[in-house]
């Protein structure tokens, strides 16, 4: 009999920046790549006698973000400021304030496509450390900008059992984020920090020990890490149901894709957290003005996701798109703008929008998001403007150019990088105006006779070797001829 494998329990740790124009509990700015130790006060530094003050913004953005995933805010009548004490250089004043037992929002959940629930257990206020950078001589520097910035602490529930259910959860959660407008969750900005506590328990309720996953910063290092993670904790050790499993801290290793032991976990006792002197602790009805706010803001942002989707669900039936198409270029809108710009363009010079709808879609998800992708993926790369590109399709209909000449010449060249009259830039390269019948039937015919072995399988009946002669005569007139055309003519020929 063998024996059932393993189940995967994960619960997840994210820190969200929250998006504020200043920290926390002072007035500095909050900004990405400023000058190293620029943007820092004696508050934010812990110097004796400074004061905070809590950031009206960052509770307003706080409750927003509870709000969008369920929980209630202030369950326990108040919320309370604890100092969490450890000694680390990148933390100056030598504790961090946040909220321990009283935390701003609990009990809420986000359901994942399969119907799997995740319950949130808390949210939690708090502000971020400073940076650690490790120079090449040994030296280690620090950046006290970050000291102070705003961050929520989204916990969940161990509910997730896979890494893909792990990563759907962190796409729905920065979808929530983003919608509240409470983070914009930039990962690379290190604006969203995951941490999977992963275990592996077994059918009689023996499990391995917890490894927490320090600060993942993508989607890919997440899914590497735990699917990772998992594997590795196969091998044990085992603990007996009941016990609890020991937790350990892991960090990852993106370029040797392992996890790296880093300590065992410290307990809630070896942070001496005790409440927080300088900040008084907010009753519920004091609250209660920042979940009305926030209620009203989520549920104008629903309502304009809502209309936006309903209006780009009406679109891609006027033009024929199919959904997938519809969703990139109208729902989530890739292309900032532009694919709509166009589309507008061509229809105003005279094109039917289910012949230019679908065309233009193809032409933005093919050669031009090619084209993007190979120049860092910014759509502001694309010189062509919205009149460029209809010009470029109004060629194509009119069969001035055909369209293979469009995707590889035009679109798939220097064309997308400049922009200008597409007519002028085919022009000067001798692509435009479909090849005349006399170049094409003088194409075919030396096709014909360069391949005397084809030209004798296709009339042995292999009519699928017809494609390479069709190929050969479009290659040779650097595809300005009509496929229509050659295929009448080769027919002849043969
Ligand atoms: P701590 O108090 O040390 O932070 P918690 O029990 O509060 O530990 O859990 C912290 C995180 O670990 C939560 O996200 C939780 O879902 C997760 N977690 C708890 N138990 C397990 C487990 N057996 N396997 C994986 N993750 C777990
Ligand atoms: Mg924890
Ligand atoms: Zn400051």
């Amino acid at each position: 009999m063998s024996a059932r494998p393993p189940r995967l329990v994960v619960g997840v740790e994210v820190h969200v920046q929250l998006a504020t124009r200043t920290k926390a509990f002072c007035a500095c700015p909050v900004e990405f790549g400023a000058e190293p130790n620029a943007l820092c006060c004696p508050v934010c530094l812990g110097h004796p006698g400074a004061l905070p003050t809590l950031n009206r913004g960052a509770l307003a953005a706080a409750v927003r973000a509870g709000l969008a995933l369920g929980c209630a805010v202030a369950p326990r009548g108040a919320v309370r400021w604890d100092r969490k004490n450890y000694f680390y250089p990148d933390l100056p004043k030598g504790y961090q304030i946040t909220q321990y037992d009283h935390p701003l929002c609990e009990n809420g959940a986000l359901a994942l496509s399969d119907g799997t629930r995740v319950r949130i257990r808390r949210a939690h206020l708090e502000e971020d450390t400073g940076k650690s950078s490790h120079a090449g001589d040994g030296e280690t520097l620090v950046d006290f900008n970050r000291c102070g910035v705003p961050l929520l602490e989204i916990v969940t529930e161990p509910d997730l059992g896979s890494a893909a259910a792990v990563e759907e959860y962190l796409r729905l959660l920065r979808d929530r984020m983003i919608l509240a407008g409470a983070s914009s969750c930039s990962m690379e900005k290190g604006e969203m920090r995951c941490e999977p506590n992963v275990s592996l328990v077994r059918g009689d309720g023996s499990s391995t020990g917890i490894s927490e996953l320090k600060n993942l910063n993508s989607f890919a290092a997440v899914r590497a890490a735990v699917a990772f993670e998992a594997k590795r904790l196969e091998e044990g050790p085992w603990h007996p149901a009941g016990a609890a499993p020991p937790r350990t801290t892991y960090g990852w290793d993106d370029a040797g894709g392992r996890t790296i032991l880093q300590r065992t976990k410290e307990t809630a006792a070896d942070y001496r957290y005790f409440p927080e002197p300088d900040l008084p602790d907010l009753p519920a009805e004091a609250l209660a003005g920042f979940v009305a706010e926030g209620r009203a803001a989520l549920a104008a942002a629903d309502a304009d996701r809502s209309a936006a989707a309903g209006r780009a669900r009406a679109e891609a039936v006027r033009l024929g798109l199919a959904a997938d198409q519809a969703d990139l270029l109208l729902v989530r809108d890739l292309t900032g703008g532009r694919f709509a710009a166009a589309l507008a363009a061509a229809e105003g010079a005279g094109a039917p929008a289910a012949e230019a709808g679908p065309a233009l879609a193809g032409w933005f998800l093919g050669p031009l998001a090619g084209w993007v992708n190979g120049r860092g993926g910014d759509w502001a790369a694309l010189r062509a403007s919205a009149g460029d590109l209809a010009a470029a399709l109004g060629l194509q209909r009119t069969g001035k150019a055909t369209a293979q000449v469009v995707k590889e010449h035009l679109l798939a060249g220097e064309w997308p990088g400049t922009g200008g009259d597409p007519a002028a830039f085919l022009a000067g390269r001798g692509l435009l105006g479909g090849a005349g019948e006399e170049a094409v039937r003088a194409a075919c015919a030396e096709v014909v006779a360069a391949n005397p072995d084809v030209v004798a399988k296709i009339r042995a009946g292999k009519t699928a070797a017809r494609g390479a002669l069709v190929g050969q005569v479009m290659k040779r007139m650097r595809g300005t001829a009509d496929p229509g055309a050659v295929n009448r003519i080769l027919d002849g020929l043969l």
